[in-house]
Order: structure tokens, then sequence, then C-alpha cells
């Protein structure tokens, strides 16, 4: 926590991609919220498309024994999609696989490709997968799959050629962010969003325990302590890839292939 690097314009972080369109991709109901629903909100203030892909239905996340687990996926879908409406985001695009259960499998990297396909984002966010120590199960093979999924599946078109059939035509992100990295390269202040980004984590109620915003924001004040960069802060590890640079150049220049 000693050396921490200046915090990032996130203006400035993005000013060069193109379109304005990014797509956040977690592992349950509310992992976006909590990862990044500050930098998700500055950039709708800003003009971009937000979508965010929500792999499982979170239908294990109660301690609550008479709630069975498609109630709780019904309950859980619906807060993110209240969370998601706070911010400015997208309607939420739900996979529905089961809590506990997301595997970095060939079916998964496929729906993940087709997503990249067709939403065609110039940032995708989602968690470092491959961080060392402890890690959700489900945070770190969502994290991995949508890492392969950019590269290099999206942008191959011999990758689930059958996506052609759909008009779907390949596709990679310029910048990921990846959220919950052990060395963070981008620090994003969100303390002008946070009362937002406070009124999205508390739409999970099922999560939250019914938590007012006014207590979370209390909670969030204290366990920031006393800092020297921005008190309320998202972090991420960057990614870029020359080879996307390269690429959107030519089809801005119409490539043939
Ligand atoms: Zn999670």
């Amino acid at each position: 926590m000693s050396e921490e690097p200046a915090p990032t314009d996130i203006d400035e972080l993005v000013a060069d991609l193109e379109p304005r369109r990014a797509l956040v991709m977690v592992a349950h109901p509310d992992d976006a919220d909590f990862g990044c629903a500050g930098t998700m909100t500055l950039l709708c203030r800003a003009g971009w498309e937000v979508d965010l892909l929500v792999a499982t239905n979170g239908n294990k996340g109660t301690k609550d024994p008479n709630r069975t687990g498609q109630q709780l996926a019904a309950v859980r879908e619906e807060e993110q999609r209240r969370a998601a409406a706070i911010l400015g985001v997208n309607e939420p695009i739900f996979l529905g696989f089961p809590d506990g259960y997301v595997r970095a499998d060939d079916e998964l990297r496929g729906l993940l490709v087709r997503e990249l396909r067709r939403l065609r984002p110039s940032l995708a966010i989602t968690f470092d997968g491959f961080r060392a120590g402890f890690n959700h199960r489900d945070h770190r093979l969502i994290g991995q799959s949508a890492y392969d999924a950019i590269y290099p599946a999206a942008d191959d078109h011999l990758f689930y050629p059958e996506h052609r059939e759909e008009g779907l035509e390949p596709h990679r992100p310029d910048m990921l962010l990846l959220s919950g990295a052990t060395e963070p390269d981008v620090i994003v202040d969100i303390e002008p969003v946070i009362e937002l980004k406070i009124a999205a984590i508390t739409a999970h109620v099922s999560q939250v325990g019914g938590r007012s915003p006014e207590e979370m924001l209390r909670w969030w004040r204290e366990r920031a302590g006393p800092t020297s960069g921005p008190r309320y802060r998202e972090s991420f590890r960057k990614v870029t890839w020359e080879r996307a640079r390269r690429s959107a150049d030519a089809r801005r220049g119409g490539r043939g292939s």
C-alpha cells in the first residue's frame, strides 16, 4: 500500500477509444457494483454505452435456510437490473450459470466471444483471473475466460465460425481493465459519484441485508481511512494489445478480409 500510482483521469484514459462502448464481464449480480460501479457511471456520464454481462444467477448467495436457489436467482437478477439503471448502465445480460459453477470452458468462452462480437466494445472490464492468493473461484474463472475470449478468440474468425451466420464479425477491444489486481496501475477517483455507487450496492438488498445508503456510506468512509490518494477509488490493471490498435486502424481503412 506504500507506493500507489497517481490517480488516472478516466476521460484521458479512454480518450482515444472508439466506439465509446464498454462491456463489463463479471460472475455474480453485485460484483460490478462493488468493483467498478463508479467507473461505469463515470463512463455513462461521459456519453459511453456501458453493457454488463453477469455469468451466474447468484443462486447461492444466502444464509437463509428457507430461501430456494430459484427464488434467490429471480430476486438477484432484479436487484442487478435496478442497480444498473441507477448507474445508467444498459439492461444487464445474464448467462444464467449456477452460482459457484463457472467453468472456463469452450461454452463460456464462446458466449463471451459472441457478446464481444455483437456489442463491439472498445473497452472491456473484468476480474483479474490471474491474481495469486485468495480469490473466489467464479471471479477467477470469469476473469480468465473473458481474457481468453478477447485474446485471441473474438478477433480471429476461425474461432466460433458459426457466429458469422448471425452476421457477427471478429472484434477485439483496444483496452481491458482488470479489477482486483494485486498491482493496479489505474486508480480511478470515484468521489464525484460515490453516492451513486452506494445506491447501486444497496440495491442488492438480498446481499447487503437492507442496509441504508447512509449506513453504507458511513461504513465506506471509515474503511477508506487516511490516504494520500483519492478517498474513494476503484483500481485496475490495464492491458492493451498493439495488434488491436492496428486492426482497428485497418478496419477503419477498409480491410479486405
Ligand atoms: Zn462475486
